[in-house]
């Protein structure tokens, strides 16, 4: 059900199986939110087309223009397994006085992205006032100034810091011109016979009471008034399923959310499952795509007619980088870097095509500049308690002081003894088994570098670099797995160790 990330994944991971998937979607083309919300200038056509090819060229029907009005007559047809990834299609509106009178020019977010998205609106007033502070708003804005608004304003409710939208859309809005106005909160719509004129605001401002809870209260101040000619309201996103009936045994809770398990997607019915914003809400693609890949190994599981709850373990790997004494497959030299902006097509030029993309992507001499600065956390100092002959040359060279040889104790008080004390509880220590002299090798991994100085340093071998593959399971019996492949009993003692 829908064919946005979490439906698609769940197609491509059980097609390669065998399975007969089906996939439904009221939209004439698959890629669910990722087409008809992110703006072309962000995520073009193509990028999509080719991704969702990927997956409906499995052998996958893809039922376009299908909307699903009844999750009871769905049922009937028979299908083994039915998957919910339709999403949170609704989005939030904006109940003050004027909201009714000058409804023409007042738009819900959402809904005025895909019309643009599905090119039915190709035009917007001079003057904007964009309604919210989260990544929906930062879209908004950005199509509303390619669109012809030439005054575009962003109007939040609460902080900058506090806004939901991540940090990088916050800039490219202000690099595209757009101010962002913070600690207003809408008061009413103004119109004249029914013409949107201007929308007004309560000045706020932050208190904390003694517990730290944070509340918006009013300044005094007198209130701020913007002239528009549009608003676009983009003040959340909710769930909305109509189209399941009750009693069917899908249970929803009292905010009118199905009850999903978080681990294997099933709802209350065997043989449904939810994924993606249907099933939590509003998040990500990623997120979405992970939900999916969860959901394909339970109903591979269930139409097996096997406990959908046991689920098949990762696969973990950890494999040597030594390539000679002093050589590793990685470079390990630390620098510090700053990172590297992705540059950005001209403003003039993107902000004249709404299907312009902006970001320009790195070029060959800059992504390798971005992968030097890789901090090679997967690879890990890992060390063999049985070859070592407590020299301390590896204390001796190490940057950061991070190795002791000490007498074992709890951890509490190991914490204290260490050569550079370990400060940050929330990092465990790593804490080898007893050596020959009944001491043992404690390293904080806080403050390790991954430079692989004490394992160039070591003469026994005994600390060696090791690369850490971690495959999250997908459907099957198997799990497919890409990997270096070690002898089975070593890879099994390394593992210990
Ligand atoms: C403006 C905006 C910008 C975003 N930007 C980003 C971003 O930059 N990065 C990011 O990771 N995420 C972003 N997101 C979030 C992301 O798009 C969603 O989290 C993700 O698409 C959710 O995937 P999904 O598969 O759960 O559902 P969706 O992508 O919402 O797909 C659901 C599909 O189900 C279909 N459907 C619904 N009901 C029915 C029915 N009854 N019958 C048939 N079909 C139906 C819909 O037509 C739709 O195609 C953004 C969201 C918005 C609104
Ligand atoms: S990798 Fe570098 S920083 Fe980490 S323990 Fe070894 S020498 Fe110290
Ligand atoms: S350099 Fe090697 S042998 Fe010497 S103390 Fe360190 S781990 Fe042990």
């Amino acid at each position: 059900m829908g064919a946005g990330p979490a439906s698609l994944t769940v197609a491509r991971d059980l097609a390669p199986h065998g399975y007969r998937c089906v996939v439904f979607d009221g939209d004439p083309k698959a890629g669910g939110m990722m087409r008809t919300q992110i703006p072309k200038f962000r995520l073009p056509d193509r990028v999509i087309d080719e991704e969702c090819g990927y997956v409906l060229d499995l052998g996958v029907e893809f039922r376009a223009g299908t909307r699903v009005d009844s999750m009871a007559a769905l049922l009937a047809e028979g299908y083994d397994a039915v998957f919910v990834g339709s999403g949170a299609p609704r989005g939030r509106d904006l109940d003050i006085p004027g909201r009714r009178e000058a409804a023409k020019r007042i738009h819900i977010g959402i809904d005025w992205l895909s019309s643009v998205s599905f090119g039915h609106t190709t035009s917007i007033g001079k003057r904007v006032v964009v309604l919210g502070g989260g990544n929906t708003a930062m879209d908004c804005c950005r199509s509303a100034r390619r669109l012809g608004g030439e005054e575009v304003h962003v109007v939040v409710r609460s902080g900058f810091d506090e806004m939901k939208a991540s940090p990088w859309e916050k800039e490219d809005a202000a690099h595209e011109g757009i101010p962002i106005h913070n600690f207003l909160v809408p008061k009413a719509f103004l119109h004249e016979h029914g013409i949107l004129r201007g929308i007004t605001f309560d000045k706020v401002e932050a208190r904390y009471d003694s517990k730290g809870r944070r509340e918006l209260v009013p300044t005094g101040e007198p209130e701020v008034r913007f002239e528009c000619d549009d608003v676009i309201v983009a003040v959340g996103q909710e769930n909305a399923f109509p189209w399941i009936e009750r009693g069917l045994g899908i249970e929803f809770d009292r905010h009118g959310m199905p009850v999903v398990d978080k681990a294997t997607m099933a709802s209350t019915r065997p043989g449904v499952f939810f994924g993606g914003d249907a099933a939590f809400g509003p998040k990500n693609i990623i997120w979405a795509v992970a939900h999916g890949h969860d959901a394909a190994i339970s109903i591979d599981r269930h139409c097996r007619g096997e406990d959908v709850g046991k689920r098949p373990p990762p696969t973990f790997l950890l494999v040597s980088q030594k390539m000679g004494i002093h050589e590793w497959s990685y470079d390990n030299a630390i620098t510090s870097d700053k990172r590297n902006r992705v540059p950005l097509k001209d403003t003039v030029i993107a902000l004249k095509d709404i299907r312009q993309e902006v970001e320009l992507g790195f070029d060959a001499r800059l992504a390798f500049a971005e992968a030097q600065r890789c901090l090679n956390c997967d690879v890990e100092t890992v060390f063999a308690d049985r070859l070592c002959i407590e020299c301390d040359a590896c204390v001796d060279i190490c940057p950061m002081d991070c190795i002791t040889f000490t007498a074992n104790g709890d951890e509490a008080d190991l914490r204290t003894r260490l050569r550079a004390p370990a400060v940050d509880v929330s990092q465990d220590l790593y804490v080898s088994g007893t050596l020959k002299s009944a001491r043992v090798m404690v390293k904080d991994e806080d403050v390790c570098l991954h430079c692989g100085l004490c394992a160039e340093r070591c003469p026994t071998g005994a600390w060696d670099m090791k690369k850490a593959f971690i495959q999250m399971t997908h459907c099957g019996d198997v799990p497919r797995v890409h990997l270096p492949k070690l002898p089975a009993a070593s890879a099994v003692a390394e593992a210990a160790e």
